[in-house]
């Protein structure tokens, strides 16, 4: 039942299901992968049916504990995220007794929000790293008794942002594990986490979601139209918090500027171009990048409407890419994507971003007006 929340990841569901119908439960667990995908969603829905009274492979979400769950203050469940450090917080000091009220509200409302939706990404300014401070907490509780289930759990999200003071103190814990205690470690990089840590969890490999997932996800949850559902997937590399990053940004003016930048391009419209190029240089590189992907994923749709003819292709700017296509019939759009490519790659060497810009409009020009020097 709860499994059912899970966007994709089939194969980690069945190992999780599956290891719950054994009860082979291991000490620790490290979900690892690209950020976005689920990690924390799939460890905090393991925990809930672990911790469940109906003992059975999925929480029933009905018993106390479900229910208790549900708010994530489940007495036997601690949460461990990266937190601010606090005013003249010393080593041995509660991690949140220094805290000032704003950030515990700001705390507050972050784990309402992840309670929720287990895909939200808990954001706190200035929490760059797990404090030593919870680490110990979390020692401090794994000595106390259960309250009231067969588990107690604990669930570290971001485990890479542990500083090693932190890490090797949770390394300890690892080392000597206590009956009934069961941690659950999430992570992006985990090049970033010791490797006598990853040596002592399961690891648990969660893998980017196809495009398919990503549109019904969007569709479903977020109440995206399909052709907005379509692009963002596309852009998402698999992560569906960059999917609903691209949606929350609204990519419609920018799948309006890419096609007039691609215009400007063909015809030389130099003045026009550098206005965009103005426009650009303010912008984040995360952006930008994304700005250069959707061109990318346009001239894809190009090539696809091309060779198959079919015309009511859903994606942005259908029109004008009929049009684009009547005027242009021997575009090389193979040789643009790729030079779309090596934009990218010099944005990522950040090469001056300018020159990036402007030599890819000349090679745009070329590839698509067959134009020869
Ligand atoms: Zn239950």
């Amino acid at each position: 039942m709860a499994w059912n929340s899970i966007i994709g990841q089939e194969r980690v569901k069945r190992l999780l299901i599956k290891t719950l119908e054994q009860r082979t439960i291991a000490h620790a667990y490290l979900f690892y992968g690209p950020k976005g995908i689920g990690k924390s969603a799939l460890a905090l829905e393991f925990a809930k049916a672990l911790l469940c009274e109906a003992q059975s492979n999925d929480a029933c979400g009905s018993c106390k504990s479900c229910k208790q769950f549900e708010t994530l203050q489940h007495p036997d469940v601690h949460l461990v995220f990266p937190l601010p450090i606090g005013n003249n917080e010393k080593s041995g000091d509660d991690p949140y007794e220094r805290l000032t009220d704003e950030q515990l509200s700001t705390i507050r409302e972050q784990l309402r929000l992840k309670a929720r939706n287990y895909y939200h990404t808990i954001e706190i300014p200035k929490a760059n790293f797990i404090k030593i401070n919870s680490i110990r907490e979390l020692k401090k509780q794994t000595a106390l008794a259960r309250i009231q289930s067969r588990f107690k759990v604990f669930v570290i999200f971001e485990a890479e942002k542990m500083n090693t003071e932190a890490a090797n103190s949770l390394l300890k814990t690892l080392e000597e594990p206590l009956p009934n205690t069961v941690l659950l470690l999430t992570t992006n990089d985990r090049d970033q986490i010791l490797t006598t840590i990853i040596s002592r969890c399961q690891q648990v490999q969660c893998m980017p979601l196809s495009e398919d997932e990503i549109i019904k996800a969007l569709i479903e949850r977020d109440g995206c139209s399909e052709s907005h559902a379509r692009s963002a997937a596309r852009l998402s590399n698999g992560s569906y918090w960059q999917a609903q990053r691209i949606i929350a940004n609204d990519i419609e003016p920018y799948q309006t500027e890419v096609i007039n930048f691609l215009g400007y391009a063909v015809t030389r419209q130099w003045r026009e171009l550098i206005a965009i190029v103005d426009e650009l240089v303010t912008r984040e590189k995360y952006d930008i990048r994304q700005w250069l992907q959707l061109l990318q994923l346009w001239l894809r749709e190009a090539m696809v409407l091309r060779e198959t003819k079919i015309d009511n292709y859903s994606f942005f700017h259908a029109e004008r890419c009929k049009r684009f296509l009547e005027r242009y019939p021997n575009a090389r759009l193979n040789e643009a994507i790729t030079a779309i490519d090596r934009a990218i790659a010099h944005l990522d060497k950040n090469v001056y971003l300018p020159l990036v810009i402007t030599t890819l409009a000349l090679d745009l020009h070329q590839l698509i007006t067959d134009y020869q020097l």
